[in-house]
């Protein structure tokens, strides 16, 4: 809401293979918890190329996109939901920018993650795709 409206929202979260391979998903989801956000559903699962060039379909034609293929199907996710005021907004900010190098000193990706490919989350950036994934 860009005029200052808020509204309990839902938003979508994958941790990434990244993040349970390094064992610091508690770590994750402790932040979203301590936000005060509440965890509707969570689900361990893996993303298949299908779903990851569905989930990905705005990146298929990149040129890194089989290396985001490789990392995204290399070991199992977890898939959750959130819900609280602005939750798709506030999501992104405690994640943070995409570039784990750029994003802002506090945020998820500034805090654990490697580069640009190996950001640990992913988190719905509107209404639209967090109704979608
Ligand atoms: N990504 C990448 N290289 C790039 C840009 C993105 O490997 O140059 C990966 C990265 O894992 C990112 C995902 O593709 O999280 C989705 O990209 P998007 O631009 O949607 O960034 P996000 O919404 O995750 O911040
Ligand atoms: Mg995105």
């Amino acid at each position: 809401m860009s005029d200052g409206a808020r509204h309990i929202e839902r938003t979508f979260v994958m941790l990434k293979p990244d993040a349970l391979e390094r064992s610091i998903m508690g770590e994750i989801l402790g932040r979203f918890e301590r936000k005060g956000l509440k965890l509707v559903r969570l689900e361990l699962r893996r993303v298949t190329k299908d779903l990851a060039a569905t989930h990905y379909a705005h990146l298929v034609d990149k040129p890194f996109y089989p290396e985001l293929e490789a990392y995204i199907t290399r070991g199992p996710v977890v898939a959750c939901v959130w819900e609280g005021i602005d939750a798709i907004r506030v999501v992104r900010n405690l994640v943070g920018a995409t570039d784990s190098i750029l994003a802002a000193a506090g945020t998820i990706r500034c805090d654990f993650g490697v580069d640009k490919t190996e950001n640990l989350v992913h988190a719905s950036d509107s209404p639209e795709s967090a109704a979608s994934e």
